[in-house]
């Protein structure tokens, strides 16, 4: 795949990128209290005396947060770091009544990972991973319910967030929307965020530079930043479609400036989805504006090996190891996989289905009958009429040739629109497949004695026997099997 290029005036140019992911983790209460973290409950009904930073409350960190951000880390092949810190990142928010947000700076809890992101079959992007923090989420500022006056709602105050960090190896819009895609898949795979971004539960922002063809290379050389260009970055991006847009928009500014002769200034910025155009918020603090120091209420976080090989020891099966076990096990095209292992609920599904019978089979069933209808219906794999235990059954009946592929279709309705047990039904509605070939003989040669005309056209042009193969379906109900009827026909002919 060729590196994404933007024309100017000028000529050709190169987009950088690099996200923080901002994911919140799952888990029941937050991150430093016990307050629940469910979301759509009544305002400031899950704020604990510590989230509301009263006196002399103490923080105490959340095992299950810890241990969230530890396995996110062994899923992208990280460095867990047996020895973090909590610094404290000072700055006015309204809706964070500590007056800073406990984070870490110096020491985070997860170092340098990496994660694959396929581009299209065999074409695969490797994104490295600076970082993995942990921090506190902020509350809710509510402007727009009354004209005079705005108000507050702390029930995400202190909820755990994962900031993942990349290094700017992300090559354009495109790459971008699929690395986001490819760390949503991990994160539900693992279940340590639950990746809806409409909620804000995942949410990015985004880096972006531009620079001439040639320059990032020298930067991948090096580790000289100097080579790359200025970045400025969009805040808060919460849907994929957007993020795609404003990174374009961004880098189509930055080679404007750059081309009429001027310096891009390294700021934050806002994108507006109404415009399609990225606006600037602030100018960009740095690290020491924000007076890190260590949190004094809380002691450095010491992990022991024994803790985290348990939770090495009880990793679950992720998307590339899936991926490659469906197409080994079950001869999947690449395409089919990645279908198959989107998301888990209906990887799953596909691998009941598919488990001691033939994959490829399986893969077609669930993709173009099952999903297409559940897609149609706009329904999730949860919720299907038809359950993995019941389209392995109607699998078995076309395997083993008891009922025909027609059949097959007829009776995915009923089980779709009925339920049941699909042989019981094929027993009970007389379904099955004629393979006595006495009865589609006598079909046959009925077929044969009433068309004369097409019998002389056939035995002309044996492309029309297929006409009478159609006849004969017709007259068997679909029941007939097509090979049987498909040798008859032609042997009836004389063809
Ligand atoms: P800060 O902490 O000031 O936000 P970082 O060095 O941590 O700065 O980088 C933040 C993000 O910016 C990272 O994801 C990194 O990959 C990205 N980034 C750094 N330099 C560039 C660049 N020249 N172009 C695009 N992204 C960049
Ligand atoms: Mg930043």
């Amino acid at each position: 795949m060729s590196t994404y290029r933007i024309q100017g005036a000028t000529g050709e140019w190169e987009v950088v990128i690099g996200l923080e992911v901002h994911a919140q983790v799952t888990s029941n209460s937050k991150l430093f209290s016990g307050a629940s973290t469910a979301f759509g409950a009544e305002p400031n009904c899950n704020v604990s005396l510590v989230d509301a930073a009263m006196p002399g409350m103490l923080p105490v960190p959340n095992r299950e947060c810890i241990r969230q951000a530890v396995r996110t880390g062994m899923a992208i092949e990280a460095q867990i770091n047996k020895y973090s810190r909590f610094d404290r990142k000072n700055y006015f928010y309204p809706d964070l009544p500590q007056g800073y947000q406990i984070s870490q700076l110096y020491h985070p809890i997860v170092g340098e990972g990496e994660v694959i992101v396929d581009m299209a079959p065999g074409v695969a992007r490797l994104v490295r991973i600076e970082r993995i923090h942990l921090e506190q989420d902020a509350g809710k500022s509510i402007h727009d319910m009354d004209p005079a006056m705005s108000f507050v709602d702390f029930n995400r105050t202190g909820v755990a967030l994962m900031e993942i960090v990349s290094r700017p190896d992300i090559r354009g819009p495109e790459e971008a929307a699929a690395y986001v895609t490819k760390l949503r898949q991990i994160l539900r795979y693992l279940g340590t965020c639950d990746g809806n971004m409409q909620n804000g539960n995942l949410r990015a922002d985004v880096n972006v530079s531009i620079c001439l063809p040639g320059q990032y290379e020298k930067y991948q050389a090096t580790g000289d930043f100097s080579h790359l260009g200025t970045r400025c970055e969009i805040k808060n991006m919460n849907s994929m479609r957007f993020i795609q847009s404003a990174i374009e928009y961004e880098a189509r500014r930055q080679i404007q400036i750059v081309e009429a002769g001027g310096k891009v200034v390294q700021e934050t910025r806002l994108y507006d989805p109404d415009k399609n155009e990225t606006r600037s918020m602030r100018s960009k603090e740095e690290a020491h504006d924000y007076r890190y120091f260590p949190d004094p209420d809380l002691l450095p976080l010491e992990i022991e090996q024994a803790w985290v090989d348990d939770i090495a020891a009880n990793m679950p099966e992720l998307p590339d190891a899936k991926k490659a076990r469906f197409m080994g096990d079950y001869g999947l095209t690449d395409y089919d996989a990645n279908v198959l292992t989107a998301e888990l609920d209906a990887a799953r599904f596909f691998d009941e289905v598919a488990k001691g019978r033939d994959g490829k089979t399986a893969a077609n069933w669930v993709i173009n009958e099952l999903f297409g209808r559940l897609n149609k219906e706009g329904l999730d794999i949860t919720a299907s009429p038809v359950s993995s235990a019941q389209l392995g059954g109607l699998l078995d009946l076309l395997g083993s040739d008891v009922i025909s592929g027609k059949i097959a279709k007829d009776l995915f309705e009923i089980l779709w629109t009925e339920g049941g047990d699909p042989a019981e039904i094929v027993e009970a509605r007389g379904m099955k497949q004629v393979t006595d070939t006495g009865a589609i003989e006598a079909a046959v040669d009925q077929v044969i004695a009433e068309n004369p005309a097409q019998v002389e056209k056939a035995k002309a042009n044996p492309k029309l026997a297929g006409w009478f193969v159609g006849q004969v379906m017709k007259a068997t109900g679909g029941k007939a099997n097509p090979a049987a009827v498909n040798a008859l026909v032609a042997q009836k002919l004389g063809l």
